[in-house]
């Protein structure tokens, strides 16, 4: 698990751009968080490092988006499903098979319906009151072989914004 933070919309895409550099095809990503978190920033900043010029919008009313860029992305918002099968039903298995990188937007706890090879991505508001509107705790946990083998170079990739440097 790697703690950093954030402190401005900016900071949470530059934060992005660093992880998008080691995306390969067939990752999968998981933006957990609460409305308002930072998970379509975080895509928009993810995309832009991929090439992507087309402005990433919150899919939540379409689901699912495809963009081109050195990679294919694949932009999915589930915030708002609430039953397994709605997300079964997303082709999950179909997308992450076709060479592109995929990303979901992610609110609640239909976690078992998705593999578990990914790298999930919790944005959180700052506890403690009061809180800098503009700041976010971003927790990155590898979960499986595929980005466990790169945890190394995530936390590279985010050290500017670690929690507490290593020394
Ligand atoms: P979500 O997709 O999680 O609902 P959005 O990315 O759509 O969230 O919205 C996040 C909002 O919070 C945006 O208005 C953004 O400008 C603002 N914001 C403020 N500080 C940050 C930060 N550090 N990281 C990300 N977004 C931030
Ligand atoms: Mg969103």
């Amino acid at each position: 698990m790697i703690q950093a933070r954030t402190r401005s919309p900016e900071d949470t895409k530059n934060l992005a751009a660093n992880l998008a550099e080691l995306a390969q095809p067939g990752d999968l990503l998981l933006l957990v968080g609460d409305l308002g978190a930072g998970k379509t920033t975080f895509a928009q900043g993810f995309a832009s490092a991929l090439g992507i010029s087309e402005q990433v919008t919150s899919p939540t009313f379409t689901l699912a988006r495809e963009y081109h860029g050195r990679l294919l992305l694949h932009h999915l918002d589930v915030f708002r499903l609430d039953q397994i099968s709605e997300v079964l039903d997303l082709g999950l298995p179909e997308l992450l098979d076709s060479e592109g990188v995929v990303l979901i937007e992610w609110g609640d706890a239909i976690r078992q319906a998705l593999p578990n090879d990914c790298l999930e991505v919790a944005l959180t508001f700052m506890e403690g009151q009061p809180s800098p509107p503009d700041e976010r705790v971003v927790v990155l946990t590898p979960v499986g072989p595929r980005w466990q083998a790169r945890s190394h170079e995530l936390t590279t990739a985010v050290e500017k914004w670690l929690e507490s440097p290593p020394c």
